[in-house]
């Protein structure tokens, strides 16, 4: 059936829509949570809350918050659990959700992860096993889990090979590495791909069918989602904008090449700027935070960097003439005195309509990537529920829809299904 624009039925499906987002999205929560994070009156939540209660999609207990007694409310799933691991440069993100996405429970590790993929996957290892004793969940009850690496992976699968940037990945298959140790089916993608998933489905990418997503943290990438698919090129390494030549001569990146964005914008560039003035200031968030707090030389530095980020998307857009541009990442976290310098950039060098690309920071922040890797996961449990029963469930090893993780999406959108939801 499809609903008249503006039409009461479909207000009201759009709020439903809000209510279903905001608990994917964090999970348990009260019904005052419901009304704050959707914006909609307590009255309308309450009426929203009892009729997907009595069509049993979501589950309504009582339970203690802030010390008082309240009705919780989460989405009803099965037994299932779907795991979403995000590995940055600096940290990493576990995320635990049942597979209709609600997030049960979720934890963030500063490491070095390009250092060594032992010791990476290891603290991921660790952090799920956290995560599930809190819970008092079984760790059999893992049916897949999503990866995110910040690098360009084979499409064929297998070791990450000679990204400089995760030195300490070469050799291994991190499909291989991860499903021994979770004991679950592992699917990998690049970071920003998955940034884009999560965008695509619970943020400022929904309804798109065709997105920019830029992860502007550490390094520098992007996802590209062209008519609903997320576009990998043809050995995986497209949206790689952190190495495009800005300045043939500039310094020497640690791709190898010279003057690439990240030696522009790439943290230890931007930490290098304030080194003197700042000495202070020793990581991405706290020269964020400054620039923030109105510091006129760190908001110099985050200004001078969205222009060039700007740039670059202008060109981007120039090439792929996305629907919208979403940014995520650290240094989206300073909000317009970041989002501002860009659009201003993309207006000065993108041509005709392209420069008119909305430009809107990512809606789940720095948690994009980690919700992406989730609905990886979930969708890969949906097709091995698709599968004939010798192929299920999914197989933990590179033979699996690891090689393209599109197809689930493909598949949902031919059918139909939630996609867009
Ligand atoms: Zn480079």
């Amino acid at each position: 059936m499809t609903l008249r624009p503006g039409s009461q039925a479909s207000l009201r499906a759009a709020n439903i829509r809000r209510v279903l987002n905001a608990l994917r999205a964090h999970g348990v929560l009260s019904q005052a949570e419901i009304a704050r994070l959707t914006g909609l009156s307590p009255a309308s939540v309450s009426n929203i809350v009892h009729e997907l209660d009595e069509a049993g999609t979501v589950e309504v207990r009582t339970g203690v918050r802030g010390g008082r007694r309240a009705r919780e409310v989460r989405m009803a799933g099965n037994d299932a659990l779907v795991v979403g691991v995000d590995f940055g440069h600096r940290h990493i993100r576990v995320a635990v959700a049942d597979p209709h996405f609600t997030v049960r429970s979720g934890r963030r590790h500063e490491c070095d992860v390009g250092a060594s993929a032992l010791a990476a996957c290891a603290a991921a290892e660790k952090l799920l096993a956290e995560l599930l004793g809190e819970m008092g969940e079984e760790r059999s009850k893992i049916k897949a889990v999503g990866v995110g690496l910040p690098a360009p992976l084979p499409p064929t699968g297998g070791p990450v090979g000679s990204w400089p940037i995760l030195r300490g990945w070469g050799s291994v298959d991190p499909v291989r590495e991860l499903s021994n140790r979770f004991h679950a089916p592992v699917f990998v993608d690049n970071d920003a791909n998955l940034g884009a998933r999560g965008e695509l489905h619970f943020g400022a990418g929904r309804g798109a069918s065709s997105l920019a997503y830029i992860k502007a943290a550490t390094g520098l990438g992007a996802g590209l989602v062209i008519d609903g698919r997320v576009y990998r090129g043809f050995s995986g390494s497209a949206g790689e904008i952190g190495h495009l030549t800005i300045d043939e001569t500039g310094p020497v990146c640690s791709c190898g090449n010279r003057g690439c964005l990240e030696t522009l914008v790439g943290a230890p560039y931007l930490l290098e700027l304030v080194r003197h003035s700042h000495p202070d200031v020793r990581s991405l968030e706290a020269l964020v935070s400054r620039a923030v707090e109105g510091d006129a030389g760190c908001r110099r530095v985050v200004s001078d960097a969205a222009r060039h980020v700007g740039f670059v998307a202008a060109n981007l857009c120039n090439v792929v003439n996305p629907e919208r541009v979403v940014v995520g990442g650290e240094l989206a976290a300073a909000g317009e005195v970041f989002l501002e310098p860009l659009r201003s950039a993309m207006s000065r060098y993108a041509v005709c309509s392209a420069a008119a690309t909305p430009v809107m920071a990512a809606e789940s922040g720095q948690r994009a990537e980690v919700l992406g890797a989730l609905v990886l996961a979930a969708e890969q449990l949906e097709l091995a529920a698709e599968r004939p029963s010798r192929d299920s469930p999914a197989r933990p090893s590179v033979e699996s829809d690891v090689s393209d993780p599109t197809i689930a999406q493909d598949r949902r959108l031919h059918s139909g299904g939630r996609d867009g939801e």
